[in-house]
C-alpha cells in the first residue's frame, strides 16, 4: 500500500465545514444561494476593497464550492483548488490562461477528444499551433519542446491506455521552461498525485471518480497557489464555468468513499483485463497493469480499459447481449459501461481524434463497475458466446 493510500484514508473522515452556521451538522450544508448581503455599507466597500474575504456572489467564493476545493487540494497534495461546472470548463479556462496567440502546445496524443477538439477549433482560430507526441518516447518529447509555453499531458491516455513516466515529462517541461498541465481522470488522487512528481498544475474531469455515482458534471484544478490563482482572476470569471453549490456538496459526498471504489475498481478491472487477454478471439488489451510494471508515480489502475476482439465476433450482437453492461460515454460511477470503436468513428463532429490517431475499429472501451467481478465475467462471456460468429 502505498503512502499516499494511507494518508487519504484519513482524509476521507475529514469533515469540513462552518461550524458556527451549520449547527454541528456532520455533513456540511449546501449553500444554495447566488448572493450574499452585507449588514452595512461599510462591510460591502470592505469586501469590494478585499480588505475582508467572505462570500459576495456565488460565481466567485461559495461556501459548499470552497470546501469541495479544499478537499480536492488536500487530496492531491495541492495549495489551492479551483472548482468547474465540467472537466472541460478545467481545461478550458486553464489552458487559456496561461496562452497567448502564437504561442505553441506540446500534447501527448490520445488526450481526451474535446479537450482535442478544443485544441483543433478555438485554440487554432488563436493561432495557437499543438504538436502531438507519443508521450512514451521521452527524445521525441524533448525534441518537440523548445519554444512551447505549455505541455498538455494525460497518462494513461484515453481509450488507447498509454501510461507514461509522468516524473521525467515534468522534468523536460521546467528544462524547456514549458508550464507543465495534466488530466488525472483516469488515475485520481488516490493512484497519481502529478504535482509530487513535479507537474505544475492537475486537473480532473470530477464527472468521474470523483463524483462515483455518475450525478455530477463537475471539473477542477489544483497547483501551486500563485498558478490557481491566476486562473480564478483572469478566467474563471469570464468564461464562467463556476461550480453549483449542489454539484460541489454531492462532490464532498463521493469522495469520502473513493479509497475502497477505486481499490474494488482496480480489482474487479484487472482480473477481467487479465482473463480477456487469455481469449483467442482478443486480439489485444489496453490496460497498463497488464505490463511488467507500472510507471513511477502510478501506484495502481482504476476500471477503465479498451481490447481489441479479432475477426469471428459480431461486435453489434455482443453490445446487445449484454445485461450489466449498458451503452454508454463517461465512466468513473458504480455502474458498468461499454463503448464500441465502431460507434465512435461514426461521430459527425469534427476534428475527430478516433480517425486522426487511427483507433481501432475492432476495440470496444469498458468500464469496470462495482457490480462484481464474476457476475461481470460470466454476462461478457455469455455475449461473447452469442456474438461468435461459427
Ligand atoms: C470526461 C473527461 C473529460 C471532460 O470532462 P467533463 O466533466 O465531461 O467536461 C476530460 N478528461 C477526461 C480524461 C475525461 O474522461
Amino acid at each position: 500500500m502505498n503512502e499516499g493510500f494511507d494518508r487519504f484514508a484519513a482524509l476521507s473522515l475529514i469533515t469540513t465545514h462552518d461550524d458556527h452556521n451549520a449547527f454541528d451538522a456532520v455533513v456540511p450544508p449546501i449553500v444554495q444561494t447566488s448572493l450574499f448581503t452585507f449588514a452595512t455599507y461599510d462591510e460591502m466597500i470592505a469586501a469590494y476593497r478585499g480588505e475582508i474575504v467572505r462570500p459576495v456572489y456565488s460565481r466567485g467564493l461559495n461556501p459548499t464550492v470552497r470546501a469541495f476545493e479544499e478537499m480536492l487540494a488536500k487530496l492531491e497534495g495541492a495549495e489551492d483548488a479551483l472548482g468547474f461546472a465540467s472537466g472541460m470548463g478545467a481545461i478550458s479556462a486553464t489552458v487559456l490562461t496561461f496562452i497567448k496567440p502564437g504561442d505553441r502546445i506540446v500534447a501527448v496524443r490520445n488526450v481526451y477528444p474535446d479537450a482535442y477538439r478544443l485544441f483543433g477549433t478555438i485554440l487554432k482560430r488563436m493561432q495557437i499551433d499543438v504538436t502531438y507526441v507519443d508521450g512514451r518516447d521521452l527524445a521525441a518529447v524533448d525534441k518537440a519542446l523548445p519554444g512551447a509555453k505549455l505541455i498538455y499531458l494525460e497518462s494513461p491516455t484515453s481509450w488507447v491506455m498509454e501510461a507514461h513516466d509522468v516524473g521525467a515529462l515534468a522534468a523536460l517541461a521546467k528544462r524547456h521552461g514549458a508550464l507543465s498541465v495534466i488530466d488525472n481522470s483516469w488515475a485520481s488522487p488516490a493512484f497519481q498525485r502529478p504535482l509530487g512528481l513535479g507537474v505544475d498544475l492537475v486537473l480532473h474531469s470530477a464527472s468521474k471518480y470523483l463524483s462515483g455515482h455518475s450525478d455530477v458534471v463537475a471539473g477542477v484544478v489544483a497547483g501551486p497557489k500563485q498558478l490557481v490563482d491566476r486562473i480564478r482572476g483572469e478566467s474563471l470569471p469570464y468564461l464562467g464555468a463556476k461550480l453549483s453549490p449542489f454539484d460541489a456538496w454531492l462532490l464532498v459526498r463521493g469522495m469520502r468513499t473513493l479509497t475502497i471504489r477505486m481499490k474494488a475498481h482496480e480489482s474487479s478491472a484487472l482480473e477481467i483485463a487479465r482473463r480477456l487477454a487469455t481469449l483467442d478471439i482478443v486480439a489485444t488489451v489496453n490496460h497498463p497493469g497488464l505490463g511488467n510494471s507500472l510507471p513511477p508515480g502510478l501506484d495502481g489502475t482504476s476500471g477503465l480499459f479498451s481490447f481489441s476482439f479479432r475477426e469471428g465476433i459480431d461486435i453489434r450482437a455482443f453490445c446487445d447481449h449484454l445485461k450489466i453492461f449498458k451503452l454508454g460515454v463517461s465512466w468513473g460511477g458504480h455502474e458498468s459501461l461499454i463503448v464500441p470503436g465502431e460507434v465512435v468513428l461514426a461521430q459527425k463532429a469534427m476534428p475527430n481524434s478516433a480517425h486522426e490517431f487511427g483507433l481501432d475499429p475492432r476495440s470496444v472501451r469498458l468500464h469496470i463497475g462495482l457490480e462484481g467481478t464474476e457476475a461481470l465475467w460470466t454476462d461478457l462471456q455469455a455475449a461473447i458466446d452469442v456474438a461468435t460468429i461459427d
